[in-house]
């Protein structure tokens, strides 16, 4: 999973995209990078590198960066394709000798990359899904390269939320099955338009929301402001929108696939405390922040018990999650929380999380709640049990190493492991009733195996 972010239109273009990013750091730390077309020079620059936005694109980068088109991306390495950062641009000719620059960013994951390398031989320099879309373009035929884009795209499967920069403007496109979000923006003071992962770029780039990209869209944005639309054809007949997206990744105060972000962590909270009403005993409620705060005020609400912040977090750490290695989450695990411990002592509590993935998170915490006096702890997941891999950009581990399919699914036996007097999980059920009225329209792969793409070589590589 990654940010994305383009803008055209103004001068400062990578001033503003750098900005933009910096409200998506959430999505990605692993590295980041922008591309513009310089207007002096007419030659393409592409800025990245390892570590989080205020390090790499500093001021050095953006400052006196003149160019009113820019496209820019927030890295986190998918399962298995290696770390190589965006955005991913070169030039090439054709045999008539004429030139073309263009650059990408991209989030998600392709399916039958396999495939694609077969078909189109190139000299890939590494196992990135996105370095394969780049390597495409020579192959396509068109007059223009809006036409060349159309063709590579409907050569793809999988997730892919794409942004292009090339000489003719930007190129937003969305996968038929809409994985992964992206969204339209514009500035009308500057009469500018942006494109980002998520909504709240677009208050850091002061700007504001105009539409979702649709599924299958294929958005043109030309250097005078013209809008040209396309389609993917779809091959399914619903969507297969991330659900997990909703649970952990994306902010609440943005929109997302349509639905407001806020109150949908809500409605989590709310359907899973509907499913332990009067069964469950206990105290008060703790959210593990930030990803559990919101769906946790919906799950107190329901359930009718205080919430209390027993659980602080120190702003400058990361997400454990995307953080790669056992010993460097446990380590990160320890940094990012403290316990409150007047809330907890004594307390029978109840503890919500998003979702157990590894569990490296919730066992620790566990931990910490125990020795600081915590009487009981019942840890409630406002997701079901995630099983499966995920293989449309979002970094879960292999099958071996998810908590639920070592234990079988098995709530008992995955409490003791991590040292919770209980645990319990929303039902699919109960997230589907948080998801109406579209929830035929999301993917659930990782949960219930059920994967919209049978995409066996992809699916090789995660899951064993
Ligand atoms: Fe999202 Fe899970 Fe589907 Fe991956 S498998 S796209 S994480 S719902």
């Amino acid at each position: 999973m990654c940010g994305v972010v383009g803008i055209i239109g103004g001068k400062e273009a990578p001033f503003w995209a750098a900005r933009g990013l910096y409200a998506l750091q959430h999505r990605g730390h692993d590295s980041c990078g922008i591309a513009f077309i310089n207007d002096d020079a007419d030659q393409l620059e592409i800025h990245s590198g390892k570590g989080a936005v205020a390090d790499v694109l500093s001021h050095k980068v953006t400052d006196g960066a003149v160019s009113n088109a820019c496209i820019a991306q927030n890295l986190y390495t998918t399962f298995g394709l290696g770390h190589s950062p965006q955005p991913f641009g070169g030039s090439f000719w054709d045999e008539d000798g004429s030139k073309h620059h263009v650059a990408l960013v991209h989030n998600g994951q392709l399916c039958g990359v396999d495939r694609l390398r077969r078909k189109f031989p190139s000299m890939y320099r590494s196992q990135s899904d996105s370095e394969v879309i780049f390597a495409l373009l020579p192959h396509m035929k068109g007059e223009t390269m809006l036409e060349r884009i159309t063709q590579l795209v409907s050569e793809l499967e999988g997730a892919f939320s794409l942004v292009f920069l090339t000489k003719e403007g930007l190129i937003a496109v969305r996968d038929p099955d809409g994985f992964r979000p992206l969204v339209l923006g514009r500035d009308q003071e500057n009469d500018a338009y942006m494109l980002a992962s998520e909504v709240n770029a677009f208050d850091m780039m002061e700007g504001h929301f105009e539409r979702d990209i649709k599924p299958g869209e294929i958005v043109h944005i030309s250097h005078s402001g013209k809008i040209t639309i396309d389609h993917i054809p779809s091959k399914r007949e619903n969507l297969s929108q991330c659900v997990f997206e909703h649970i952990y990744f994306a902010r609440p105060d943005n929109q997302l696939f349509g639905k407001p972000g806020y109150s949908t962590q809500k409605r989590l909270g709310t359907e899973t405390a509907k499913e332990v009403k009067g069964i469950m005993e206990a105290d008060v409620v703790v959210p593990v922040p930030d990803s559990a705060t919101i769906a946790s005020l919906g799950f107190a609400e329901e359930i009718g018990l205080p919430l209390e912040m027993g659980i602080l977090r120190h702003h400058f750490a990361s997400r454990t999650f995307i953080t790669r290695g056992q010993g460097n989450r446990e380590r990160a695990v320890r940094l990012k929380f403290n316990i409150v411990k007047d809330v907890v002592k004594g307390k029978r509590v109840v503890l919500v999380d998003d979702s157990l993935v590894r569990s490296t998170t919730s066992r620790i915490l566990i931990k910490m709640l125990r020795k600081s006096g915590a009487k009981e702890i019942h840890m409630v997941l406002f997701s079901p049990h995630i099983q499966y891999s995920c293989v449309y950009g979002i970094n879960t581990p292999t099958r071996e190493e998810l908590i639920a399919y070592k234990f079988d699914a098995d709530s008992k036996r995955i409490a003791k492991e991590i040292g919770a007097d209980s645990v319990t999980y929303l039902t699919k059920e109960g997230l589907e009733k948080a998801m109406e009225p579209n929830a035929h329209d999301y993917c659930y792969a990782c949960m219930d195996g059920n994967y919209p793409i049978d995409d066996k070589s992809s699916l090789s590589q995660s899951i064993s």
